[in-house]
């Protein structure tokens, strides 16, 4: 496992720990992304799809639906990956993509049952170890945060978190959330759009969550863009560890990511070492 573990500053770290372990349990909370964190970025080899690409690529929605939301992904993800474009001009692009593609979305008939069918496929696990760290937060009562930009939202991720009989009280998702009609139609996607370049803006004390965690100021922050560590932006922490999954392309990123992150866990590992650390941390 240890090879896979790179840290910034390990003395550093120690002192952090010490810091959130003295102040306890009831002063913390965890604040994650989902896609590729929480769950793994490659199975067998392949790189696994988000819950939005499972519904593109799988015969769910009406027939001119697929071939909709791959054109709209051709033309926004060459400016999402462009390290040329300025940041500004990324959110923009980016409201607008997710926004076209929720109303394409609600167009081509979005069903509550289209959700459970996409999580009913498997293409999505959960991280190894990522079980083990739910059961040790829901023990410990510590907040669990999700805060994610998906396209299919906050429903899907409940239900797939139902679906391993793990949707427990602790477990809060910030992410994009759809009015449903009585028969279970998507009609509308509630503001704020949350995407993929503004999670940095995405201001935890708008939602119901604020309240659970605003006197937790120790944070361990999960993520595995470089978008992520953006989560934290505008809360007030007195302690933060953020661990970074590197999960692929490692040398090109690497010392990007260590400038953005205390920890980094390499090649899609698993969730063992957030365990451990936890574990000291509550002992
Ligand atoms: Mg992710």
């Amino acid at each position: 496992m240890i090879e896979n573990i790179v840290i910034s500053s390990q003395e550093e770290l120690e002192k952090i720990k010490r810091s959130i372990a003295e102040d306890g349990a009831e002063k913390l909370h965890i604040l994650a992304d989902f896609d590729r964190t929480l769950t793994r970025a490659f199975v067998d080899g392949k790189s696994t799809p988000s819950l939005i690409s499972i519904l593109r690529d799988g015969d769910y929605l009406t027939p001119d639906y697929a071939e909709k939301a791959h054109a709209l992904y051709a033309k926004y993800r060459i400016i999402e990956g462009d390290p040329k474009i300025s940041l500004e001009e990324k959110k923009k692009a980016m409201h607008e993509w997710w926004t076209v593609h929720f109303d394409l979305l609600i167009r081509s008939g979005l069903n509550k049952k289209d959700l459970e069918r996409a999580i009913e496929t498997g293409k999505v696990s959960f991280r190894q170890g990522a079980l083990d760290l739910i059961d040790l937060l829901n023990v410990h009562n510590i907040p669990l945060v999700i805060m994610s930009s998906s396209g299919l939202g906050g429903d899907a991720i409940a239900m797939y978190f139902a679906k391993q009989g793990r949707l427990h009280d602790n477990i809060h998702i910030v992410s994009n959330l759809y009015e449903w009609d009585k028969d279970g139609n998507a009609v509308s996607v509630k503001e704020p759009i949350i995407h993929s370049m503004n999670k940095d803006e995405t201001a935890i004390q708008n939602f119901p969550v604020f309240d659970q965690i605003k006197n937790r100021k120790n944070v361990i922050l999960l993520g595995d863009s470089l978008g992520d560590t953006g989560m934290i932006k505008g809360f007030a922490c007195d302690n933060l560890i953020k661990i970074g999954f590197l999960n692929e392309n490692i040398e090109e990123n690497l010392e990007q990511y260590k400038k953005n992150y205390d920890v980094l866990i390499l090649r899609d590992s698993s969730m063992e070492y957030v365990n451990v650390l936890l574990k000291e941390i509550l002992e």
